[in-house]
């Protein structure tokens, strides 16, 4: 089975109805992209962006239940019902903003699923896992604690983001990013999962990261911001795939 490629960005907690006009020209790259797309946006612009464009939209997080009183939490069935197709779950800034454990994040997978929601299920090690040689400890634990069973190509896409690579402009070596990935794809139940690689992905490092054998695309945060940042990322994963 060939493994889906997709560019997907990570709004964050970033945008205003001013800056749907970006979505705008996102959305019309993606129509004309021979790989997958997606725009996880804050979930105040979910619906009045699938109101805008075809293009696929997702949310950053959800709660592991359906419904209840988790005020100010938003459930999969709401992102669902917003538009969203897809949803981030486990983002190392839950980890550090919220204390999710694995735990959390897996009940949150299996809620995302139950809505008929892709989860985009992150993991990473932070910068001291990485600098003691923990890495493949950390990333076997996360995929064995907070991937639940039943994960297939269609329910899920696995994010590899190294903490310390968020935001910072530092990535790990492209032989350190192919071997993770091997790494990882080793430890799946499922190994046509995709695996997008998250972490200071730019117009100019994308390319080389994408040409990677176990490279699937990427999740990307700060550079997704705007159309003329994003598209030529989404232009580097078409030419590699
Ligand atoms: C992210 O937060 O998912 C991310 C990859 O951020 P950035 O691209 O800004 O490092």
């Amino acid at each position: 089975m060939t493994r889906r490629r997709s560019a997907i960005g990570n709004w964050k907690m970033n945008g205003l109805t001013a800056n749907l006009s970006d979505v705008d020209q996102i959305a019309a790259a993606a129509a004309q992209a021979t790989c997958g797309t997606g725009l996880c946006l804050p979930a105040t612009l979910l619906h009045v962006a699938r109101g805008r464009v075809t293009m696929p939209l997702g949310g950053q997080d959800c709660h592991a239940s359906e419904s209840g009183a988790h005020t100010g939490d938003i459930s999969a069935g709401m992102l669902a019902d917003a538009g969203a197709s897809m949803v981030i779950v486990g983002h190392c800034e839950r980890h550090a903003d919220h204390g999710e454990t694995n735990e959390i994040v897996a009940a949150k997978s299996g809620a995302a699923w139950n809505a008929g929601l892709t989860a985009i299920l992150c993991i990473g090690e932070t910068e001291t896992q990485y600098h003691t040689g923990q890495t493949r400890d950390v990333l076997a634990d996360q995929i064995a604690g907070s991937l639940p069973e039943g994960a297939n190509a269609d329910n899920t896409i696995i994010a590899y983001e190294p903490v310390w690579a968020i935001g910072t402009g530092r990535t790990p070596g492209i032989g350190e990013i192919a071997q993770t990935h091997a790494f990882i794809r080793s430890r799946l139940p499922d190994p046509s999962l995709s695996i997008l690689y998250g972490g200071s992905v730019n117009a100019s490092n994308a390319a080389g990261i994408f040409a990677l054998a176990d490279v699937d695309g990427g999740l990307v945060g700060g550079a997704s911001l705007t159309a003329e940042k994003f598209v030529p990322i989404i232009k580097a994963l078409e030419a590699t795939s």
